[in-house]
């Protein structure tokens, strides 16, 4: 009997809100009023393993002192990841999501948590952030990936980051075998069975095995790498 975990979801009214077939749920913020609710939740859910972060959708809801107020949460819950986080060229204002990317990276970094990331149209900036960084955070998740190839090529320089499908994509059959992970980015309807064995098929691996790989990679990222 396979377990799935849910790699990527939110909360809807405080209650875990991703894939149906999940037995456990990375679930993540988009902004600072979220937070208390996250972590009430996880004290109440065993299945759910909390991130809190900016979106950068919601980058004009921030306040002064977000920071602080962040890693004083970090400080006191040593199993909160840092999400949900990142850069999205479809949005306005990349240079105050920048900011706040850069930031919650620093954070995740100094109390060695784990990151997840939403990219739409910023590769260039997020490898960029990458590079000028002398540490990294231990664990590095991009959520609903989707490069091309000369992207991907100067992502797997990285060891540490790992990619999460929310339905099976070309990449999905190149991405290294370790670092592969499945989530329904809060499509409550989905199977997360379904998209593993559509991959398994494409990569020539049998559905349950590649399901235990996907779910020793999963708690890899929850036990912070
Ligand atoms: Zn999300």
């Amino acid at each position: 009997m396979n377990t799935y975990i849910d790699v990527h979801c939110h909360l809807c009214d405080g209650v875990p809100h991703g894939a149906r077939d999940a037995s456990g749920f990375i679930c993540n913020t988009t902004c600072e009023s979220q937070w208390d609710a996250m972590i009430g939740a996880h004290t109440k859910y065993s299945c759910l393993y909390p991130a809190i972060g900016i979106h950068p959708w919601y980058i004009d809801d921030v306040t002064p002192g977000w920071d602080t107020r962040l890693i004083e949460k970090i400080q006191v819950y040593s199993n909160l990841m840092i999400g949900e986080i990142g850069l999205d060229r479809s949005r306005p204002g990349i240079e105050n999501q920048q900011d706040v990317f850069a930031r919650q990276m620093e954070i995740a970094v100094r109390f060695h948590r784990p990151v997840h990331i939403h990219c739409v149209r910023a590769w260039d900036l997020i490898l960029g952030q990458l590079k000028q960084m002398p540490l990294l955070p231990p664990v590095i998740v991009l959520h609903r990936f989707n490069a091309n190839a000369d992207i991907m090529r100067k992502l797997m320089k990285y060891d540490n980051i790992y990619y999460s499908f929310a339905q099976h994509e070309p990449a999905a059959t190149i991405v290294p075998k370790d670092r592969i992970l499945v989530e329904s980015d809060g499509v409550a309807d989905i199977y997360l069975k379904n998209i593993i064995d559509n991959m398994a098929a494409d990569r020539g691996e049998n559905g349950d095995t590649w399901a235990d790989v996907i779910h020793n990679n999963t708690m890899r990222v929850i036990q912070h790498g």
